[in-house]
């Protein structure tokens, strides 16, 4: 069985799908950060991801895996774990830069199709609905007033480090959410939207717990 829960940042996604595996028992997949970890490795090797040659060679050579270990999931490049360095700003702005890039897309499709093999799995994302999973038994979209989004953005990033306020404006953080939104849903391939057959959602006023709850109750009916 597949549930796919898609949906902008912001919007409780990762925490709500991580807690809804748990409780049905499912294996439980971030695909955000799969693009994260290809933009880290473009990152780290310096390459020009415009260059249609050397992206495509990085793209050949770059062997991306998942492994769980004490009940979290490590992404590796290449049999390095890089699960630590996918959350940096850098990296965040680079995803959703690439993730407009048909190759890239393209990896990760396969690689998110031959996951699910003879498992049940929630899959987070933005495109799980609409393009990777059409089938999925239950689909979710969650959505959030981009305040409220970029407000609990904005304390995440505090809570991990308390410099951040020093440094980066609640405005700035609202700004960079919505820039990441609209690249999301003005791109070509796969666009950020809710697949026809998914179940609306708004966080806005809701803990994670209510919505939790709320996508149990529609799984099992
Ligand atoms: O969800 P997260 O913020 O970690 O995703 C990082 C970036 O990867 C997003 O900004 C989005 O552009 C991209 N992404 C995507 N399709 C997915 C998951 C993430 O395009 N299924």
């Amino acid at each position: 069985m597949i549930i796919t829960i898609d949906g902008p940042s912001g919007t409780g996604k990762s925490t709500v799908a991580k807690k809804v595996a748990e409780k049905l028992g499912f294996t439980y997949f971030d695909t955000g950060a799969m693009f994260r970890t290809i933009a880290y490795g473009i990152l780290i090797n310096r390459i020009d991801y415009t260059n249609h040659e050397l992206l495509t060679h990085f793209l050949q050579t770059a062997e991306l895996s998942l492994k769980i270990h004490q009940n979290k999931i490590h992404f590796y490049l290449n049999c390095v774990d890089v699960t630590d360095h996918l959350r940096t700003a850098e990296v965040t702005s680079l995803s959703s830069k690439i993730s407009t890039i048909k190759a890239i897309r393209d990896k990760l499709s396969q690689l998110q199709r031959d996951l699910v093999k003879g498992i049940s799995a929630v899959f987070e994302g933005r495109d799980m609905g609409t393009v990777i999973f059409p089938n999925a038994e239950t689909k979710i979209f969650l959505t959030a007033e981009p305040t409220v989004r970029a407000k609990r953005r904005y304390n995440e990033l505090v809570a991990k480090d308390v410099t951040f306020a020093q440094t980066h404006s609640f405005e700035k953080t609202l700004q960079d959410i919505q820039e990441r939104d609209e690249r999301d849903e003005n791109r070509e391939i796969a666009p950020l939207k809710a697949a026809k057959d998914a179940h609306l959602i708004d966080t806005s006023n809701l803990s994670i717990d209510e919505v939790v709850e709320r996508i149990i109750f529609l799984v099992k009916s």
